[in-house]
């Protein structure tokens, strides 16, 4: 698979240096030339790798750094910095940073940093990637599978940065999935533990609501990557596979 970089830089001729460099390499490339627009990049396509400038127009570097860690957003970043500038890399790494190089660098260093720094973040997503629900700082529950990420306390779903729209019980189905993550859930338990019927209803419900489920957030609702169809039994949330 090919890892995708994002890089992030106001100066037009290092972007450009560096997305020939990245793409000679194999790598696809994408660019931001502000600190806005790079994080809505990072947001919405998820890259492997962000090369982050530090002095960026709108939000610099160390606060786009930032609001992406608070999203639980945790793309491996490379900081991107000037000598003159006053860089505090305590802080820089404290606040996110996996690295950073200071300008001017060759583009060899900058291959040589992104194949390590990518070489480091498959071993620890591998790590990280049974975990349930994650807590954000302000203590809200938040849940990351794949391209999704829901807040259950505020309604809210996104699916590859775009928002997406549930009825209450979709809602309250999807996080009750996330929930028992990997295990297989019959229609009845689905039945009783998000319409609380407590007695033997018509689970078609339970299917109409699946179904609803995939339209948003399957690629192709015939091959489910997330809501597994476990024949004879019921459902199945799934991390979906990579590669
Ligand atoms: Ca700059």
């Amino acid at each position: 698979m090919t890892n995708t970089i994002l890089v992030v830089e106001d100066e037009l001729s290092i972007a450009t240096l560096l997305q020939y460099n990245l793409k000679q390499a194999g790598y696809d490339v994408l660019i931001a030339n502000d600190g806005e627009d790079g994080l809505q990049q990072a947001m919405k396509h998820l890259p492997d790798l962000i090369l982050l400038d530090l002095m960026l127009p709108k939000r610099d570097g160390m606060e786009v750094c930032k609001e992406l860690r608070l999203h639980k957003i945790e793309t491996p970043i490379i900081m991107l910095t000037a000598k003159d500038d006053e860089f505090d890399k305590v802080l820089g790494l404290e606040l996110g940073a996996d690295d950073y190089m200071t300008k001017p660098f060759s583009p060899r260093e900058v291959l040589a940093r992104v194949k390590a720094v990518l070489r480091r973040s498959k071993v620890s997503t591998i790590i990280a990637m049974n975990t349930g629900a994650d807590t954000l700082e302000n203590g809200e529950k938040m849940y990351r599978v794949g391209d999704l990420v829901v807040y259950p306390d505020r309604f809210e779903a996104l699916f590859a940065g775009e928002a997406l729209e549930f009825t209450p019980k979709e809602f309250e189905l999807l996080v009750y999935l996330l929930d028992n993550k990997n295990r297989v859930l019959t229609r009845d338990q689905l039945l009783s533990a998000v319409w609380h019927y407590d007695f033997a209803g018509d689970t078609r419900i339970v299917d109409v609501h699946i179904s609803h489920l995939r339209d948003q957030i399957e690629e192709n609702s015939r091959k489910p990557k997330y809501i597994k169809t476990i024949r004879g039994l019921g459902y199945k949330f799934e991390e979906p596979k990579q590669l």
